[in-house]
């Protein structure tokens, strides 16, 4: 049995675990991540982590194939560098793949996190089959992992996919990056809450929205909701315009709220994606959920992508 250390590096938490080379999970861990600490300082913490793993099931460090990291982008995997993520402010420019070198004397690979959730999906999910598809994650952002010809597209800095920056409306207000409307402005969870705030008056999670609108109690919100699915739709037309998959596969909390929002993005692709076949695209919901993470960044350890 082959093992990797998978870490999945977040804005509130980060996740590890210990997965063996046919994609189970033998341990787990969470921490939360401090960004009120000095990024390499919140790496000793996670390496302390992923050693406890290591002799909870009596292994050492040479036991191990690897070290997968994925993280928010944008990243430089070609440096092994965190670049600018928003929710990672802390962490600008630091050099995390050296970090953890000081740790371990395996190899360590980083890639985007979405993108290691595409290749999760592709290993042990829902994308077992496909050779070629698109995983797109809409929680609070929005982000993707492409998967074409048996592979993944990275890019040249591991930052494809990144379609929560993809306009979808322009009249859809001032994103942060700097667009109007981009995708994860209009159609994340955090863009329902907010929205849905400011038309209720009261501070509303994305989950509150769905059950308002979903059980017929407020026509606001269902107007809201059958909006962003509808803005969902406008952006997995232009995935299959673009890409040409076999499959969409589609992760995150706010996919969560289920078939209310699958049957919204089937009847928008049918209608709209250019090409015949590719009007009958499948989208269906992500296999492996919370732990996509981790088990992503032991994936690009455990599998050639
Ligand atoms: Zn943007």
């Amino acid at each position: 049995m082959k093992y990797a250390v998978g870490i999945d590096i977040g804005g509130t938490k980060t996740a590890l675990g210990l997965v063996t080379s046919d994609g189970q999970v033998l341990s787990k861990a969470s921490l939360t991540t401090d960004l009120s600490l000095a990024p390499s300082d919140m790496v000793d913490k996670i390496a302390e982590a992923a050693h406890r793993l290591l002799s909870e099931s009596s292994l050492q460090q040479t036991d191990l194939q690897g070290i997968g990291l994925g993280a928010p982008g944008p990243l430089n995997t070609k440096l092994g560098q965190i670049a600018e993520p928003p929710n990672l402010r802390s962490w600008w420019n630091f050099p995390v793949v050296e970090s953890f070198k000081r740790h371990f004397q395996v190899p360590i690979v980083l890639e985007n996190d979405a993108t290691a959730a595409a290749l999760a999906e592709k290993w042990m999910g829902a994308a077992k089959s496909a050779d070629h598809f698109v995983y797109i994650t809409i929680s609070t952002g929005i982000g993707a992992g492409i998967y074409s010809h048996g592979r993944l597209i990275t890019g040249a800095t591991g930052n494809a996919g990144d379609i929560g920056h993809m306009v979808v409306d322009p009249s859809g207000g001032d994103c942060p990056c700097g667009q109007r409307g981009c995708f994860e402005h209009i159609a994340s969870g955090t863009a329902i809450a907010r929205e849905a705030s400011s038309l209720l008056q009261r501070p509303v999670t994305s989950k509150e929205v769905f059950e308002l609108a979903l059980s017929g109690q407020n026509t606001e919100m269902k107007q809201l909701v059958d909006r962003v699915f509808g803005n969902i739709g406008v952006g997995c037309a232009t995935l299959i315009n673009t890409f040409d998959p076999e499959l969409l596969v589609i992760g995150g909390g706010v996919s969560q709220v289920g078939e209310p929002l699958f049957e919204a993005v089937g009847a928008y692709i049918k209608r709209n994606a250019l090409n015949p076949s590719g009007r009958n695209t499948p989208v269906v919901p992500a296999a492996l959920q919370q732990e996509a993470g981790l088990i992503g960044a032991a994936a690009l350890i455990h599998t050639k992508y």
